[in-house]
Order: C-alpha cells, then sequence, then structure tokens
C-alpha cells in the first residue's frame, strides 16, 4: 500500500493539442461537425478546469480520453471554450470549480481497465477520496466525472 495521506494529486487536464485541433478543424475524431455555442447555466471546460461564464462560447465534442484503444473505455461529450484559454496547471487539489460540486471518482489499472468500484464524493470531498483509491497500488490513475451528468471532467495520477 502507498500511504494514504502523503500521497500528492496530480490533476490532469485534456492536453492542448487536442483542444487547439478541435477549435480550429471544428472536427472531433468521430466525425461530428461542431459549432460553437453558451451553457445558459455555465459548462466546464476540459482544459482550463473553469466552469464558462453564461454567455462564453463553448465547443461541445466526442472525446476518447485514453491512449490506445481498450474495450473499458468510452467516449463522451465534453465541453471546451471556443477562444483560446489556458490548460489547468496541475495542484494538489480539486480545481475550484469542481471543488464545490459532487463528482464521481473511477479508478483505472495502467492497461486501462476498471480497477474497482467507482466512488461518489459529495462536495468538498474528492481529494480525499482520490487519494483513498490512489492508495492501492493496482490503480494507475483516476477519472473525475460529473455525478449529475456521467461525463469525463479530468484525470487524477499519483505526483512522483
Ligand atoms: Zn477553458
Amino acid at each position: 500500500m502507498i500511504q494514504t495521506m502523503s500521497t500528492k494529486l496530480r490533476i490532469v487536464a485534456m492536453p492542448t493539442e487536442v483542444v487547439e485541433h478541435v477549435r480550429e478543424s471544428l472536427r472531433d475524431e468521430f466525425g461530428n461537425i461542431l459549432a460553437a455555442g453558451v451553457e445558459h447555466g455555465g459548462g466546464p471546460c476540459r482544459h482550463c478546469l473553469r466552469y464558462s461564464e453564461p454567455r462564453e462560447p463553448l465547443l461541445l465534442f466526442s472525446y476518447r480520453p485514453f491512449g490506445e484503444p481498450r474495450p473499458y473505455q468510452e467516449v463522451g461529450p465534453v465541453f471546451v471554450h471556443a477562444r483560446s484559454c489556458e490548460r489547468h496547471a496541475s495542484k494538489d487539489s480539486i480545481p475550484g470549480d469542481f471543488a464545490i460540486r459532487p463528482l464521481v471518482l473511477r479508478p483505472y489499472d495502467k492497461e486501462d481497465n476498471i480497477a474497482d468500484s467507482q466512488r461518489y464524493a459529495e462536495a468538498g470531498e474528492a481529494a480525499t477520496i482520490a487519494r483513498e483509491l490512489l492508495a492501492d497500488e493496482n490503480v494507475a490513475y483516476v477519472h473525475a466525472r460529473s455525478r449529475s451528468h456521467g461525463c469525463y471532467l479530468f484525470r487524477i495520477e499519483r505526483e512522483n
């Protein structure tokens, strides 16, 4: 076991290359043709890891947040800001706009298999639960997902 309390978290946002390709081509890798729109309640940008303002344009597209294709992987809908934004820099904490919301945390092993049952974090609990999941050596990383919609938000790893 890795010691839970000493586990430092690395928050991994969507790579900038992926976001720039989508912004420039207005297509995703699943054949969807994209157009910027607004989410009146705000939508979570997977690149800067902030919620949009009500009138800020977003691009919605399909994304597979994994490396080489494997059976447990899912493709799902994600938002990014339509205009340039700065990729979230990893810190040992859940990004502020997500820390205040309930999340689902799903652990995966290094071959992208689901490693164990997903856990449900109430607002403020996600960092502690991520550390608990990452204390299992079999767990390589954790996906944070929206609890209300189930969509992928960001990845959490151990900071070495
Ligand atoms: Zn953004």
